[in-house]
């Protein structure tokens, strides 16, 4: 038996290994010392009032011969199907409740989805870019296309012409880089994949953070979207899921390729490889798109939002260029007086004990950059800010 040889194939991520490494290795020589983590992408918030009691409901629904409920539908629960379709209404997205499909999160679509593309495909991915779709692509047998982003275009690149690509990923509100895709710049890439009958798989875990009110949170709000689009978004940092694990993704009923329909492959694949998300967390999740499960995860996104302005307040008076934490939930700086990426990280370690994450790590574009992001707690945020700028003042 021969396995899959394009395991052979995938980069060593010595991303957080390194990060882990060097703290350790710091908390080793200097015992008891507090860190300033502003690296972590997950979040610190528990989940919202409104969840919890929505899971002790459910869990007691499950001890009750009456309320019990076995296998769920594969493609999810109706009345959170319907729940999702409606929050996209809100926005003017119309969408039908088949065409979302309840998932156990972002990470997990985002690998799986790459099933309705088949073999030997060429991926576009703009970097710096969230790590897994390269690696995904990679045990595909995919071949990718690197999309280097930077300062010159706020790291929103334009799609070229000269290039031809089955599959698109774009991320916006983006991690790294904080940056927002505007209706003009995703406008040209739906025209694009159109053209090219390219299919973009459109990363929207973070919409809940876009504060603009002209920056699309879905792909849908695009004319002609829905003949080459699917979305793929998460409750993970919208709503503190990070650990209870929900998502949806949505792959409009006019989306078809070679003659076949995604929509109704995407059925068939669910049917096929999963027996649906539990009972007990599609019923916590029903609860976050509520009136007060809205009001209480807004509150939440909010203390995220006051440590992204607290940081980049710090980086404006420095008069540091950086782009993000306006509509996301990171914050992307140039390193000072041309460091490197990991440079940068051991001064900041070494000097004032705030931990963040080398720009390196998400793509070779991303050396000399830095990301920060806003999940930590308002304390220390205020202080690894504070230590920033008595820092870099000097
Ligand atoms: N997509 C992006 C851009 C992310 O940053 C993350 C998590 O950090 C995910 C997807 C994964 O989210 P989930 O927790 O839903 O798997």
């Amino acid at each position: 038996m021969i396995p899959n040889m394009n395991y052979r194939n995938l980069k060593e991520s010595y991303l957080f290994y390194n990060i882990a490494q060097k703290t350790n290795t710091y908390l080793e020589a200097h015992p008891g010392t507090h860190l300033y983590r502003m690296g972590i992408g997950d979040v610190s918030l528990p989940l919202c009032d409104a969840v919890i009691q929505k899971l002790h409901e459910a869990v007691e629904d499950q001890a009750h011969k009456t309320t019990f409920h076995g296998y769920m539908p594969e493609c999810g629960d109706m009345e959170l199907r319907r729940t999702i379709a409606a929050y996209y209404h809100k926005r003017g997205v119309n969408i039908s409740n088949e065409e979302v499909f309840v998932s156990s999160g972002a990470s997990d679509e985002l690998g799986d989805i790459l099933d309705l593309f088949g073999k030997e495909k060429t991926v576009l991915i703009m970097e710096p870019a969230y790590p897994a779709y390269v690696d995904a692509n990679v045990i595909a047998g995919n071949t990718v296309i690197h999309i280097p982003a930077g300062e010159e275009n706020g790291f929103v690149p334009d799609p070229d012409p000269g290039i031809a690509a089955d599959v698109i990923y774009i991320c916006s509100p983006n991690n790294p880089t904080g940056a927002v895709f505007s209706r003009t710049a995703l406008q040209a890439w739906v025209d694009y994949a159109n053209k090219m009958n390219a299919v973009i798989l459109f990363d929207a875990a973070y919409e809940a953070f876009i504060e603009e009110d002209e920056i699309p949170h879905s792909i849908f709000e695009i004319p002609e979207a829905r003949t080459c689009a699917i979305e793929i978004c998460s409750l993970s940092k919208t709503a503190g899921f990070t650990g209870t694990r929900c998502g949806y993704t949505v792959i409009p009923k006019e989306l078809s390729r070679g003659g076949m329909n995604l929509n109704q492959m995407w059925v068939r694949n669910r049917t096929t490889k999963t027996n649906g998300v539990s009972y007990i967390i599609q019923k916590g999740a029903v609860a976050v798109f509520t009136e007060e499960g809205q009001r209480q995860i807004r509150h939440g996104i909010e203390i995220y939002k006051k440590n992204g302005a607290c940081l980049m307040e710090a980086l404006d008076r420095l008069g540091i260029w950086y782009c993000g934490g306006k509509n996301a939930p990171y914050i992307w700086m140039k390193c000072p007086n041309g460091m490197g990426s990991w440079e940068f990280f051991d001064y900041l370690l070494n000097e004032i004990q705030v931990v963040g994450t080398p720009g390196e790590g998400f793509g070779a574009c991303g050396e000399g950059y830095f990301r920060f992001s806003t999940f930590g707690s308002p304390e220390d945020t205020k202080e690894a800010a504070r230590r920033l700028e008595l820092l870099l003042q000097k």
